[in-house]
């Protein structure tokens, strides 16, 4: 793939290189992104090498984030993965004081911001990295390998998302040939939780509101996050769990984030293609699995009208 041989010669090229990915961060983004830094170090060992963005407490035992100091970026390649468009990206001041820009994404184009993009609608930004590593025959740890296998299993919510193809089940069942990692331990560290958050659930499943066509929603509150002693990062972790239940079409869960003070939005679909509705409040994603940050309760009455409409819309066809 010439893309990918681009990419490897900007790898090689630049010394000093930074790796970032989307705000809100999850098993994808960071396990793409702490395997590319591994990846980087072990094939060349003289690089400095720089995963940024907030940490995740949850997803701790993936890998820790760097905070570089001092750096001449324009002699600095950024490498920005599981990122459509700019306003995104987590960690990065100005991305336009880089020397150089790679976009790695597996999401939908939404807009161009780097000198080389290689997108690939496909399963996991994580599966990307592997053909990177097999592409240029790259040494993979054994770190590296888990990271990979995380990062396909939690954007594909275990081979169950339509994203997941033929080529998924080849790439992973070559990566645990490779590396011969033990996946089945990953498990544990990676959907282990407190009792409380299955309290929580229960909540949120006690409570779903349903539209005539179909459309589950509920409202949490910050009050309510504190009651049941969960973050505003909870809910979305629980949304996938709704796929098959025979009344719901569309479904979204907005959950409330003082501290930012947005309420983000998210919205799963098994029918309605939804992110041209989410992208119509400021968010955007897949076809199936998008999300918004929004303003006001009021924009999320909002969007439960537009989602309701296409439901109808999908459901008269
Ligand atoms: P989530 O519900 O957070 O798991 O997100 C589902 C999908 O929607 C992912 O592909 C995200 O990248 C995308 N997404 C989530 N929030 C936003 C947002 N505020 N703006 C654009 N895309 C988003």
């Amino acid at each position: 793939m010439k893309l990918f041989k681009e990419i490897y010669k900007l790898i090689k090229k630049y010394n000093y290189i930074v790796i970032a990915r989307h705000i809100g961060a999850d098993p994808d983004a960071l396990g793409s992104q702490f395997a590319l830094k591994e990846l980087i170090k072990e094939n060349f060992k003289d690089k400095f090498v720089y995963a940024v963005g907030a940490t995740a407490s949850k997803f701790r035992f993936m890998g820790n984030l760097d905070k570089p100091e001092n750096l001449d970026l324009s002699q600095t390649l950024l490498i920005v993965l599981d990122t459509p468009d700019k306003k995104r990206i987590d960690g990065i001041e100005d991305i336009n004081d880089y020397g150089c820009i790679v976009k790695i994404d597996h999401h939908p184009f939404v807009e161009e911001f780097a000198n080389i993009e290689y997108i690939e609608e496909c399963s996991s930004t994580s599966q990307l990295i592997f053909k990177f590593v097999l592409e240029n025959k790259l040494k993979m740890t054994k770190k590296i390998a888990e990271n990979i296998y995380i990062g396909i299993v939690g954007d594909t919510d275990r081979f169950l998302h339509d994203y997941t193809t033929n080529e998924t089940v080849e790439l992973v069942s070559k990566l645990l040939n490779m590396s011969n990692i033990e996946f089945t331990d990953l498990y544990s560290s990676l959907y282990s939780r407190p009792l409380s958050e299955v309290k929580f659930q229960g909540y949120i499943y006690q409570n779903l509101e349903l539209t005539k066509n179909g459309v589950a929603y509920i409202k949490l509150t910050d009050e309510m996050l504190k009651k049941y002693e969960v973050d505003s990062a909870s809910a979305g972790n629980m949304i996938n769990d709704l796929k098959y239940v025979n009344e719901i079409l569309v479904w979204v869960f907005f959950s409330e984030d003082k501290k930012m003070d947005v309420i983000k939005a998210n919205i799963r679909s098994r029918g309605p293609i939804i992110n041209d509705t989410a992208s119509k409040y400021g968010g955007g994603g897949h076809k199936y699995a998008s999300g918004a940050r929004l303003k006001s309760w009021t924009d999320a009455d909002n969007l439960i009208k537009d989602l309701d409409e296409i439901a109808s819309t999908y459901s008269a066809k």
